[in-house]
């Protein structure tokens, strides 16, 4: 009982548990390799339970055959040492397993996807999506397989490829992946747009409307495209088809707008315009950009009468630092000071308002991103304050 005893001891690795209880119920008909390999197993879990992994690993890895019952002790502690962050010692006992492993057997793959599991831990993403293509190849691990070719060439921004493998996702398990795929032709897009290639962004903008007709990142690189060809009437059309259906997005598109009806020289009617939609969605970024156009054109003291009036209807806390900026530029030299103090305080109530969240994950950023840095999620992240 003294290899039972052992095993108890390695309870804590919850990893190497499940196999002892796989064990435990088939002592009777202990696999010919393990009963052949007994003394070495026995010698290397003590090491194990000794804390002297190496040791342990080098017995593992000396063993020269493994079989269905003895290779999932290997995988088990393989895995095990991942989950503990000791990916080099996972990949030695993976890569050890695959050349012991039966050729034509379910337990190479097995180990195969172990190790492009460790490579991904370990950041070696080439090596990992070598080992994912070749189980693609083979037929097997397809969908885990295709799930992490995508998650490598999102990392790698190769959108091409991940736009090939998201096609092949969506075919292996029947369900919808189009929103994310428009986000992958808006990344090429947005490519081909810094690089001033219209034609080219043009055909990436078009499929990624297609992928999602909803997509408005596609509208906004369409309206940045429009700017780029000159067309300052057809790229407002863009923005404000964007700002109909998300005003909240008005922070994102705000200085194009601004840009485009300045060089159409219809400045005032930015003004009627900002004042429309801040009619049909009141959010403070609306309001406290037609405080700069009405200062600029009416004069400051019109600003600020204009806010007050906002707010007095709905307060926030962007609108009253605006107010005080507004006003700190009316008072006399005397009271500035007290308008100073006034602002600070109300500043550091702010700044520790996120702009944006993610609804997924909660993860919180000063900016948009299309996709969440932490989730990985796309569309996920949203303006936490809209008003
Ligand atoms: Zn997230």
């Amino acid at each position: 009982m003294e290899f039972y005893s052992l095993l108890f001891l390695l309870l804590p690795f919850a990893a190497l548990s499940g196999w002892w209880m796989a064990v435990r119920n088939q002592r009777k008909a202990h696999s010919l390799i393990f009963s052949r390999y007994q003394k070495e197993y026995l010698a290397a879990l003590k090491y194990l339970v000794d804390d002297q992994p190496d040791k342990a690993i080098q017995i593992f890895t000396g063993l020269v055959e493994v079989d269905k019952d003895t290779i999932e002790l290997h995988e088990a502690l393989g895995n095990l040492f991942r989950q503990r962050g000791e990916v080099e010692k996972a990949i030695q006992i993976h890569q050890n397993l695959i050349t012991k492993a039966p050729l034509q057997s379910g337990l190479r793959s097995q180990a195969i996807f172990s190790l492009a599991e460790d490579y991904m831990r370990a950041g070696l993403f080439d090596r990992a999506e070598a080992l994912y293509l070749e189980l693609l190849e083979s037929g097997v691990y397809k969908v885990p397989s295709l799930t992490a070719l995508i998650d490598i060439y999102e990392r790698e921004r190769d959108w091409t490829n991940a736009i090939n493998f998201c096609q092949q996702l969506e075919r292996a398990t029947d369900k919808s992946l189009k929103t994310v795929e428009a986000h992958y032709y808006c990344e090429l897009a947005q490519e081909v747009l810094n690089r001033e290639d219209p034609t080219e962004a043009q055909k990436y903008l078009e499929q990624s409307i297609l992928c999602d007709p909803n997509c408005l990142r596609a509208l906004i690189l369409s309206s940045e495209l429009s700017m780029q060809m000159r067309d300052y009437a057809q790229a407002i059309n863009m923005m404000q088809l964007v700002l109909g259906r998300d005003p909240s997005l008005f922070p994102l598109v705000k200085s194009n707008l601004r840009q485009c009806y300045l060089m159409l020289n219809t400045k005032s009617a930015y003004q009627s315009y900002l004042q429309s939609l801040l009619e049909i969605s009141f959010t403070s970024p609306i309001l406290i950009e037609i405080t700069f156009e009405l200062e600029s054109s009416e004069g400051t003291e019109s600003a600020s009468n204009y806010l007050t009036d906002h707010l007095r209807k709905n307060p926030t806390l962007a609108g009253l630092s605006r107010l005080i900026e507004l006003n700190t530029k009316l008072v006399q030299p005397a009271q500035k000071n007290d308008f100073q103090i006034l602002s600070e305080l109300i500043g550091s109530l702010s700044k520790d308002q996120p702009a944006y969240k993610c609804h997924n994950c909660g993860f919180t950023a000063s900016y948009l991103h299309w996709q969440c840095p932490s989730c990985k999620r796309w569309n996920s992240v949203t303006p936490a304050v809209t008003k």
